[in-house]
């Protein structure tokens, strides 16, 4: 048994929409047990595939507001038209169950999370061009043309906001993206830091 105890952390995958996210954190959730996914709320209508507490809490605009109010988001956004926020509640909860919790927000929502000097782990993910990126959004087939030219747009704003975040993971192979999502996690975790009294473990804790 492993007696050396280490803190666990928020991990926030952030891309433009197209760029992965959610393909890297669906496998990355199925290999590691460890992980915990931050399930957010928004006010935005679910799509065909998901589930409301799996993929999103949905909620009304009214319900978003009293949210706010009660002080219970980490941090809150308007993306595309819509509210998104994480639950302060919901992480701790998960931190507590000793798991890493991994985030898929926006560049705002990560900017505010940061600025709260919360210890995060910030990975940007993006495909290998912009021409990739818009093939991919059209084969993903979700968004309408007009919703992936403001996906577009919204694209070229963030890529402006690469220097607040830590890590950059060139999405071509998704596999190998997942990889390297894994390993810098996993280097993450070996940080001196992350650990409780090493020495008193050391010496016969
Ligand atoms: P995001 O969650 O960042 O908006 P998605 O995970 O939905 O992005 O990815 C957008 C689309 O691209 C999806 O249809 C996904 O299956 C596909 N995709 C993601 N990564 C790759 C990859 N490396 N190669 C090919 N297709 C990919
Ligand atoms: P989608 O509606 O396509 O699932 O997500 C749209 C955007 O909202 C993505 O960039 C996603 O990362 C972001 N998003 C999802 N949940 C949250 C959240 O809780 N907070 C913030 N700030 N953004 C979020």
């Amino acid at each position: 048994m492993n007696k050396y105890k280490r803190k666990n952390f928020l991990i926030i995958l952030l891309s433009p929409s197209g760029g992965g996210k959610s393909a890297i954190l669906r496998k990355l959730l199925r290999i590691r047990d460890d992980i915990g996914y931050s399930i957010s709320y928004t006010t935005r209508e679910p799509r065909e595939s998901e589930i409301n507490g799996i993929d999103y809490n949905f909620i009304s605009n009214e319900e978003f507001q009293n949210l706010k109010d009660s002080e219970d988001l980490l941090e809150s956004a308007v993306v595309h038209g819509c509210w998104y926020g994480t639950s302060k509640s919901f992480i701790e909860n998960e931190l507590k169950k000793g798991k890493h919790i991994i985030m898929d927000i926006d560049v705002q929502g990560a900017k505010q999370i940061i600025k709260k000097k919360i210890n995060a782990v910030t990975i940007f993910i993006i495909p290998p061009s912009k021409e990739i990126l818009i093939e991919r959004l059209k084969d993903r087939g979700t968004d309408t043309e007009e919703e992936i030219n403001t996906r577009l747009n919204s694209a070229k704003k963030e890529m402006e906001e690469l220097h607040n975040f830590q890590y950059l993971v060139i999405n071509d192979d998704l596999n190998q993206a997942i990889q390297e999502v894994n390993e810098i996690i996993n280097t993450e975790e070996k940080k001196i830091h992350r650990f409780v009294d090493i020495k008193g473990n050391f010496y016969g804790g």
